[in-house]
């Protein structure tokens, strides 16, 4: 629907010009209309038009004889017509042959009045209804365009669309425009520099529009919609855009972003379709060049999805929904590989989507900084099952945990971590914190002071993922920490790519160099593990030993290791 029109209100009433030579036609008119209008009189067309420049922003209607001397009806109207702010004022012409009402008309006239006037009533109508027709139409225009650009309102363009898609079933498109980091064009160079790119932005779609079809609008600071006949070439038309910008501003610094939405379902309400294209353009914000980005229904799906894990957390967390996993490290020194760790990796059972892999859903968390209170249920779960373990049976192995970047710069992690193990009656070195490389590539600093405050306490620090990429040697030289894992990469194809295996031969040099022992992941055949031992690796986890298993499975490989001795 359209927005409501407020119809203006007056305390006063409307003013009115009644123009005619003859005194006789004015007194009549004016009998019929004083009571509901205040009247201005003019006895030709160079007094009306005086009246006219005088009054034009109270009067109302303009009451047009068209033979009179001086100067005539005609000539008046043409004048107002030419005038953009008098053109708003309604004009009907008092006419006495048929050939004028159609002349008048023409020239712009709202409506004729025939002489002689013989209904009064009528009369007043045609006057009552051709002020009402020009003030809606007055504010529809003051609402409808945007004053800078001209372009429609989002409000109005929707339901335009909607009515263009009524007698139009063509394939149509929905796309979003979008100046990258508008504001700060704003501020450096000023606003009237602002308005300039969105000119040549709305010239440009004007003319498009003028071309094809099809309609626009301006929905933002720096944003426009338009619904267009379906097209392919996106990339050849921001081109054009980016090129008529460049030419206008004198910059090629202005970049723009482009979201479209191809084949819109029309069972979709208008705004959802432009949500489509707004989705496909957001990833864009931060290009530095214009791009297109066309709407996915894969990534979609993916994003909804995430959506709804993103809200389902709480729940999940109340109702035990997550679960931890451990799986076995060996300690592959000796001949015969001997238990000696595990690492807790979290299990989500979804009530709706079943078990949900946290290769997904962790970094969807760490996104969203919702990783934090997830951590700490998987290192309380943890620290209570260790708890279990060593009151059970005397003895257990250390179990690492995941610690994720952002932990690491959430306030109070070091005082939760110390107060999981005190509440626990455990020992930092009983909780091993796997640190992914990529935490040690920005805060630098920060980061560095804890893992060393972490260290003083008595807690091991592994190196998660080493050799993935993130950190320099020169990082790793600066950094403390107990041991290396290496990323599983590595190990997956050592048995079969030489190279693979050189490299993974030079890690392990800087391992000894900085004197670390080295664990390897992932290892899941024999050969691999013999390769790993002749390259001298101290740890191994991998399916080839076991999969991450519920608690209840790894007391069974606690016993069998002969790690677990029921205390009696
Ligand atoms: P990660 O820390 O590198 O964990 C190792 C991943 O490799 C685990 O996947 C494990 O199940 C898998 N894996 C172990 N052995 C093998 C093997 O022989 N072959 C193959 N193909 N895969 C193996 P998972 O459990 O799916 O976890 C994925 C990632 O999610 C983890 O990678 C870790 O970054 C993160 N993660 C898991 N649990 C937690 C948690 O509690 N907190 C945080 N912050 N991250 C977690
Ligand atoms: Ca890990
Ligand atoms: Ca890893």
């Amino acid at each position: 629907m359209l927005p409501n029109r407020t119809k203006r209100i007056r305390s006063t009433k409307r003013q009115i010009l009644v123009v005619d030579d003859e005194e006789i036609n004015r007194q009549l008119l004016g009998f019929m209309l004083e009571s509901d209008y205040q009247i201005l009189y003019a006895e030709n067309g160079k007094e009306a038009l005086q009246l006219i420049t005088e009054n034009q922003d109270s009067l109302s209607l303009i009451l047009l004889d068209l033979m009179m001397p001086v100067m005539d009806g005609y000539e008046v109207l043409q004048t107002i017509q030419k005038d953009r702010n008098l053109r708003r004022i309604p004009v009907i012409v008092l006419t006495s042959e048929k050939s004028a009402e159609v002349k008048s008309l023409q020239m712009g006239a709202a409506d004729f009045i025939p002489k002689p006037y013989d209904m009064p009533e009528v009369i007043r109508a045609r006057v009552h209804r051709s002020i009402e027709l020009a003030e809606d139409s007055s504010l529809i225009h003051a609402t409808e365009d945007d004053p800078l650009t001209g372009l429609a309102h989002k409000d109005f363009f929707l339901e335009y669309c909607h009515q263009r898609d009524q007698f139009d079933t063509s394939p149509m498109d929905a796309l979003v425009l979008n100046v990258n980091r508008f504001h700060l064009a704003n501020e450096i160079h000023g606003r009237a520099f602002g308005d300039k790119i969105l000119l040549v932005i709305a010239g440009q779609i004007a003319a498009l529009l003028n071309q094809t079809g099809g309609l626009a609008c301006r929905s933002g600071a720096d944003s426009f919609y338009l619904y267009l006949p379906h097209r392919d070439d996106y990339n050849d038309l921001l081109c054009q855009f980016s090129e008529a910008l460049e030419k206008e501003t004198g910059t090629g610094a202005i970049s723009l972003r482009m979201g479209v939405y191809p084949y819109v379902d029309r069972a979709l309400d208008m705004e959802q379709r432009f949500d489509r294209a707004n989705l496909a353009c957001a990833p864009l914000r931060t290009q530095h060049i214009s791009q297109v980005s066309v709407y996915d229904m894969k990534t979609h799906e993916k994003e909804v999805y995430a959506e709804k894990l993103l809200e389902d957390i709480d729940t999940a967390l109340s109702d035990g929904q997550f679960q931890v996993y451990y799986q076995p490290k060996y300690d592959i020194r000796q001949d015969k590989p001997k238990l000696c760790s595990a690492e807790a990796l979290v299990r989500w059972f979804h009530p709706v989507y079943g078990m949900i892999s946290p290769g997904f859903f962790i970094p969807l968390f760490e996104e969203n900084g919702l990783i934090h209170k997830l951590d700490l249920f998987v290192w309380n779960a943890t620290a209570a099952q260790l708890r279990i373990w060593k009151e059970e049976y005397r003895t257990c192995v250390p179990i690492s945990v995941n610690v994720s970047r952002i932990d690491l710069l959430t306030p109070g992690f070091e005082e939760n971590l110390l107060s999981i193990v005190r509440n626990n009656a455990l020992q930092p070195e009983d909780l091993l914190l796997e640190i992914t490389e990529s935490a040690y590539t920005e805060h630098i600093d920060q980061i560095l002071e804890t893992i060393h405050r972490l260290r003083n306490h008595g807690f091991r620090i592994e190196m998660d993922d080493f050799g993935s990429g993130y950190s320099s040697l020169n990082v790793l030289s600066s950094f403390p920490v107990d041991a290396l894992k290496l990323d599983m990469k590595f190990v997956r194809t050592i048995d079969t790519n030489e190279k693979a295996y050189g490299m993974l031969k030079i890690m392990m040099s800087i391992a000894a160099f900085l004197e670390v022992p080295v664990i390897a992941e992932g290892v899941e055949t024999e050969k691999q593990l013999s390769l790993l031992r002749d390259a001298r690796c101290d740890i191994v986890q991998g399916y080839y030993f076991s999969k991450p298993v519920p608690a209840d499975s790894f007391t069974t490989l606690l016993g069998a290791s002969g790690r677990k001795e029921k205390t009696s």
